[in-house]
């Protein structure tokens, strides 16, 4: 097993903090390395476990302790054709999964934003996708899991089988378990395309309604909104609403090989960025030529996979554009009819003039009974901002009042700044995952940056 000493960050590069790094490969080596922190051997601030590292903010990482790296937990996967599923090992990327899935026919039933995320990940967080609203989130899909609990026993864990434990660490952020692998449905499909349609919003309320009234034709819905346009331009936004292809939809020259996926880098970002990159002006110029560009009604448009869902993936370490100090990702839910405090806090961004070219809205379905799942009927807003921008603290505490008072919540895997009177206002199932995480750790085993932070 590999071991090392290594600073860490999430994905918005901001509070870096420094941990013995372990690679285990076996849930024995797990088992070993939970134990022997348990016995107040290797690290005695605790463990964690840590996928990719896509989470923006502290919840992989745990200053002086132990940090699990999973990405050599293996081996890979097996699909099981007779029920349409798969048993993949948590360190397994969604990118290697989509790949080996697809050739078999079968699409991964909920994909985020980058398929850079592992499957230990994806559940840890208890991800979402734009088809929130109809397939729910992955944790909706997982049939069971095996938990290598902070005790060092291996669990099978699953909806009927210690559910409570499953719920908790379904969302449970690392905190209960470290998952080693996972056995989900998958969504059978005949091409590597969606037909995609395209409708310019030219304010946030028309974008609310539209999706209100349609986003159930459609298996994937997402609209970007320009936070920059002010006036009665303010939530401005594009939308865009896919369904999968089938072969009578695509050209005659893709028919022969209808299910091959092309997911490619095209640019790399360089080391050095200078700081303030990204500002009001150029990304208002940015947000002003998206629009502008894009179609205003548009139908059936054919789009790959890797394209319509991960088309940050095409630049690699895009993070690095907002320069040395970072990003910071607000994500939001509030439940429907909550929608002033949507609007009021667009309207805010855009009268601050927070320069976002990534702020993108959803519409949610039911949640799952995972008691720090993010997910709620309603809508949710994520936008990127630099970390260094003036007031940002103050502006983003005052937004958590707002949610908080609104019955919403920030989601953990995206946060790196809040505080925990905050989220625990937010989370009022926390107690019932405290019980349990009690239950599973009683020696607090388990601990991340972001567990401390919001004294979870
Ligand atoms: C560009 C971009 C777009 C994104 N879009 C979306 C989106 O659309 N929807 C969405 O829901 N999220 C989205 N995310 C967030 C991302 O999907 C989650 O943060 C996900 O958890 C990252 O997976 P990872 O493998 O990188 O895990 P990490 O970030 O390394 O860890 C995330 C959490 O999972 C836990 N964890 C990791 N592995 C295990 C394991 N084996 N056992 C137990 N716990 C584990 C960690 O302890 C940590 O708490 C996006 C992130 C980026 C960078």
């Amino acid at each position: 097993m590999r071991v090392s000493r290594r600073m860490l960050t999430g994905w918005g590069r901001t509070a870096p903090t420094l941990a013995t790094v372990a690679r285990p490969r076996t849930p024995d080596e797990v088992a070993l390395l939970l134990r022997e922190t348990g016995q107040g051997g290797m690290a005695q601030r605790g463990a964690i476990a840590r996928g990719l590292g896509r989470s923006y903010g502290d919840a992989a990482q745990c200053a002086g302790g132990l940090v699990l790296d999973c990405a050599d937990l293996g081996p890979g996967f097996r699909i099981d054709p007779a029920t349409a599923t798969v048993t993949a090992a948590a360190g397994t990327s969604l990118a290697e999964l989509t790949r080996g899935l697809l050739a078999h026919g079968y699409f991964i039933p909920v994909t985020p934003g980058t398929r850079h995320v592992t499957i230990g990940g994806a559940v840890g967080a208890d991800i979402h996708g734009k088809n929130h609203h109809v397939s729910g989130s992955f944790g909706t899909h997982v049939r069971s899991l095996g938990l290598v609990a902070p005790d060092g026993t291996v669990h099978r864990t699953g909806p009927e089988r210690d559910p409570e434990l499953f719920w908790a660490t379904t969302g449970g952020m690392g905190l209960t378990g470290v998952i080693t692998e996972a056995t989900f449905d998958l969504l059978p499909v005949e091409t590597a395309s969606v037909r995609v349609d395209t409708d310019r919003t030219p304010d946030l309320d028309s974008a609310l309604a539209l999706m209100s009234a349609t986003d159930d034709d459609y298996t994937y819905s997402v609209c970007w909104i320009d936070l920059l346009a002010r006036g009665a331009a303010t939530g401005r936004g594009v939308l865009t609403r896919a369904n999968h292809a089938v072969p009578a939809d695509l050209p005659p020259r893709m028919r022969s090989a209808p299910l091959r996926y092309r997911a490619r880098e095209l640019a790399g970002t360089p080391r050095r960025v200078p700081p303030g990159l990204l500002n009001t002006w150029s990304v208002r110029a940015f947000n002003a030529a998206y629009y502008a560009r894009a179609p205003v009604l548009q139908r059936g448009a054919l789009q790959d996979l890797a394209s319509f869902f991960h088309p940050l993936d095409a630049v690699r370490g895009w993070n690095r554009l907002y320069g040395p100090r970072g990003l910071v990702q607000y994500q939001f839910a509030v439940p429907f009819g909550q929608e002033a405090a949507l609007r009021r806090i667009v309207e805010t961004l855009a009268a601050a003039g927070a320069p976002s070219f990534l702020a993108v809205l959803k519409r949610f379905g039911p949640g799952t009974p995972a008691p720090l799942s993010f997910p709620l009927p309603g809508w949710t807003l994520a936008v990127d901002l630099p970390a260094d921008l003036p007031g940002l603290a103050g502006l983003l505490r005052s937004f958590d009042e707002r949610v908080a008072a609104a019955g919403g919540r920030v989601y953990l895997a995206k946060d790196s700044r809040a505080g925990p009177e905050a989220v625990h206002a937010m989370y009022p199932r926390l107690d019932a995952w405290r019980r349990v995480r009690e239950r599973v750790d009683p020696k607090g085993v388990l601990r991340s940056d972001l567990a401390r932070r919001l004294e979870l």
